[in-house]
């Protein structure tokens, strides 16, 4: 796996609007945010994309939405609605391959996803 943006912020080679940190989870403000509330959660150990991960995964998987979920509701929107998305390869719009969580939220979702 090639040396990501993502693994320049979490060794802290690169500036980023670190929001959240645990054990396994780094999460930080996109930078180009699509919406009021646009946070990234990528785990510590690096993996490209979601289809690197495998039945070994699936705590830190669940770590990396739990994560998403104790931001919710520790900045006080979790009532109100988010949306976590993992894009997927180039087909799923990944840009960036260093496998991320995007937690959406602060307007309206569109109900339909494209
Ligand atoms: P992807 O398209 O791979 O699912 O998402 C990558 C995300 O990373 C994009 O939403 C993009 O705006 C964000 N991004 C790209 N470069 C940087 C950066 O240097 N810093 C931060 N904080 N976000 C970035």
């Amino acid at each position: 796996m090639s040396d990501t943006i993502f693994d320049k912020i979490i060794r802290r080679e690169l500036p980023a609007d670190i929001v959240y940190e645990d054990d396994d989870v780094l999460a930080f403000r996109d930078i180009h945010p699509q919406a009021p509330v646009h946070v990234l959660f990528v785990p510590k150990t690096p993996r490209a994309t979601l289809n690197d991960c495998g039945p070994a995964d699936a705590a830190l998987l669940g770590k990396l939405l739990l994560a998403a979920v104790a931001y919710a509701k520790r900045e006080g929107f979790a009532e109100q609605g988010y949306r976590c998305v993992i894009n997927c390869n180039r087909g799923g719009g990944q840009t960036v391959f260093y496998l991320h969580v995007h937690l959406l939220a602060g307007r309206q979702m569109p109900e339909r996803m494209s």
